[in-house]
Formats: C-alpha cells, sequence, structure tokens
C-alpha cells in the first residue's frame, strides 16, 4: 500500500496519505488534506523515493561481468545469455536481448553481439540519467 507524504500549505502540516494501490494514487493527483481540507498539498519525495532506489539498482548492474558472459564465443552461449538478460533488462531498459537471443539462434551474424553491449550500456546511461534528472513531480 503506497503512503506518501506531502506538505499542507493550509494548516502546514506534514501528513501521509494512504492509498489502496498505486493506481489509486495516480488517480489521486490532488487529494485533500485530512486535518484542514485544503488541496494545496505539495508532495514529499522521501530520500527513500523508488527513484533514488531504482538508481542505485542500475548502478548495481555490473556490466562487464554481464558483457564478459557472452564472450564464450559460441552462439548456444551468447543465446542462453542473451535470453537471460532479456529476463532481466529488456522491461525495464526497453532493450532487445530476446529477440537478439532468437536471431543467434536462428544463425544470424554475431555483429549483433557488439551492438548488444553497446546498446545495453548505452540504455544503462539514459536510464540514470533519467533518474537522476526527473521531471517535476506531480505538485
Ligand atoms: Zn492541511
Amino acid at each position: 500500500m503506497p503512503i506518501y507524504q506531502y506538505d499542507c500549505a493550509g494548516c502546514e502540516r506534514r501528513i501521509d496519505v494512504f492509498f489502496r494501490s498505486v493506481a489509486a494514487a495516480a488517480e489521486a493527483k490532488r487529494p485533500a488534506c485530512p486535518e484542514c481540507g485544503s488541496r494545496r498539498l505539495k508532495r514529499v519525495v522521501s530520500r527513500f523515493a523508488r527513484a533514488r532506489s531504482e538508481g542505485e539498482r542500475i548502478d548495481s548492474i555490473d556490466l562487464e561481468q554481464e558483457m564478459g558472459r557472452m564472450e564464450s564465443g559460441d552462439v548456444a552461449g551468447f543465446s542462453r545469455w542473451a535470453r537471460r538478460m532479456g529476463e532481466q533488462y529488456d522491461s525495464e531498459l526497453g532493450s532487445d536481448f530476446r529477440t537478439l537471443a532468437d536471431k543467434a539462434d536462428a544463425g544470424e551474424d554475431p555483429v549483433e553481439r557488439v551492438d548488444a553491449a553497446h546498446t545495453l550500456r548505452h540504455r544503462i546511461e539514459r536510464k540514470k540519467e533519467q533518474i537522476s534528472a526527473p521531471s517535476e513531480p506531480d505538485a
């Protein structure tokens, strides 16, 4: 159950607002202060906010090690590796490792493998940029 903190400009309290779900929280962009009813609430982004932990998790991806596992040179090894990478990262980073695995299984050119390293590196960097410079939170 998500708990968001707000500073209320009406009564100058810091309040916690509980939501049934993340979806409910997204719908209630401007909840009313339970103390005074004001809607002049400003979301407090705690230092344990999701963006930060996500950034730390992205930081913890050991790219060299992950890439190193790819350099076995055999296609079956690459395919297994790419599939595992895909399970871990495709949805999060928007990468395309499952497709690479399929291509490797189909016997396509290994040039794509070099591109895989470049692409993952690029996507991780871009994800970090997004996390460190987030758009304005809902006011
Ligand atoms: Zn208030």
